[in-house]
């Protein structure tokens, strides 16, 4: 391990000997996606090179349970190498979240659902198939929810539809913010089963081939950070899948979503990556240390040290919090832990921007120069609270609300 303030659990977190080692094997893969995540960024283009290297060390199946080939990844585990990777690339980190996402929530966690014997059966046969061609032809699952409207948020059905047609579905509408455009071989997409009056308890969880006819991609991408995501827009008109499309049975993501709430966290440690690079660098730098720029050490002025001191405080309050979210996370999870979760995403998206903020006020003005990853920290690290469906808005909104109200609550 390297040095262990610079990791996602430090030294004494207790860990099982498979995730030690899946954190050291994104250790070793990160070096690389460093020094390609400057050209990702200049050019906002997809980082290929880093999705060979995952498949390459069998990351790709983190989170495909064992029994399916995979290396079956629980939500801590998948957190915190998601983590690690996001200390080196963020764009890396925050596609490979969509990806490794998708493995997740049709395995361990849609196994605590309440599913009848049919969908169950079903649902092995479905996934057994989105699993082998991840295993074996190595395909990457993208997450599309977004629409634009207040649907991924979880306040309305989406407005993307799934019309019953004979061996499958047809699908229509559009996604925009659809991280993996043009690069994943499936989109993961949710849609809304069309009937007379929409419901979010008919949300559809569907794969849609990248090559299937109907799909185009368009728009630009050229966003403040984040740029590697390369998130276009989506378009389905009249889009054929076959009924082993469904990722989850019919009504079960409706059911994911209420009783699984951490499902939602797992954009968030992308940002505490971020966050543990900006510490890192700003501690090399004052002490002369960074690659490329002169040994000149500025470590000795007292503000510094105590920005540094700010900023280990913020970095230790934001990775306690994720630690006891992730120990927190399961079906059903009692209130305190869902509001807790709501604080950890709230502080871990919040808390990275402003480290990188106080990281380029401490170091200085050569640090934001482009040679150096900090300012692209800083940009990146701006888009976790804007993400949904718990964005800090959203998770300030619901912390006081369920805060103030008991299910069924009214004032009326
Ligand atoms: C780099 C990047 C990558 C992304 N990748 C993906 C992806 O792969 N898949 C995907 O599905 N999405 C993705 N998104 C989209 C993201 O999750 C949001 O959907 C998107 O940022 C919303 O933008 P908007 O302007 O449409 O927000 P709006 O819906 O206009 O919301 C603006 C803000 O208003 C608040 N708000 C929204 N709805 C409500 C409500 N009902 N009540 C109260 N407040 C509300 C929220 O705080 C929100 O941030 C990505 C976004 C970024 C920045």
């Amino acid at each position: 391990m390297s040095d262990p303030r610079y990791s996602v659990v430090g030294s004494t977190y207790p860990l099982d000997s498979k995730q030690r080692a899946l954190i050291e094997l994104a250790d070793s893969l990160g070096p690389r996606f460093a020094e390609r995540a400057e050209r990702y960024d200049r050019e906002a283009s997809f980082p290929h090179e880093n999705y060979a290297d995952l498949r390459a060390a069998g990351l790709l199946g983190l989170c495909v349970p064992e029994r399916f080939g995979g290396r079956g990844a629980d939500l801590r585990t998948y957190s915190i190498v998601s983590a690690t990777l996001g200390k080196y690339c963020g764009a890396t980190a925050l596609t490979y979240n969509m990806h490794a996402c998708s493995m997740l929530w049709p395995g361990a966690l849609s196994d605590d659902l309440d599913m009848t014997p049919a969908q169950r059966a079903e649902h092995d046969r479905h996934r057994a198939i989105h699993y082998q061609r991840v295993i074996r032809d190595g395909a990457i699952y993208a997450q599309p929810f977004s629409e634009g409207s207040a649907a991924a948020a979880g306040r309305a059905p989406f407005g993307t539809t799934a019309t019953r047609v004979s061996g499958g579905w047809s699908v229509n509408g559009k996604k925009i913010f659809a991280s993996l455009s043009g690069a994943a071989h499936y989109y993961g997409v949710l849609c809304t089963e069309a009937k007379p009056e929409l419901s979010m308890r008919d949300t559809l969880y569907m794969a849609v081939p990248g090559n299937a006819p109907g799909l185009s991609i368009i728009g630009d991408w050229d966003p403040l950070g984040m740029r590697g995501t390369v998130s276009r827009t989506l378009l389905f008109k009249d889009v054929f899948v076959p009924d082993e499309a469904q990722m989850m049975p019919r009504g079960i993501y409706f059911q994911a979503a209420s009783r699984w709430p951490h499902m939602f966290t797992t954009l968030s440690p992308t940002y505490l990556g971020i966050a543990i690079a900006a510490y890192e660098f700003t501690v090399r730098y004052l002490r002369g240390e960074v690659e490329g720029m002169p040994p000149v050490k500025r470590r000795m002025y007292p503000t510094k040290q105590i920005a540094v001191a700010e900023m280990w405080v913020k970095l230790e309050q934001t990775r306690s919090l994720f630690l006891r979210m992730l120990e927190d996370a399961r079906v059903d999870p009692p209130k305190d832990a869902r509001l807790r979760a709501y604080a950890a995403q709230f502080s871990i998206m919040e808390n990275a921007n402003a480290i990188c903020g106080l990281a380029i006020r401490t170091c200085g003005g050569q640090s934001m120069l482009k040679s150096l990853p900090l300012e692209r920290l800083y940009r990146d690290s701006r888009c976790g609270s804007l993400m949904l469906p718990w964005t800090a808005e959203l998770c300030l909104d619901r912390i006081g609300r369920e805060a103030l109200y008991e299910p069924g609550e009214s004032d009326d």
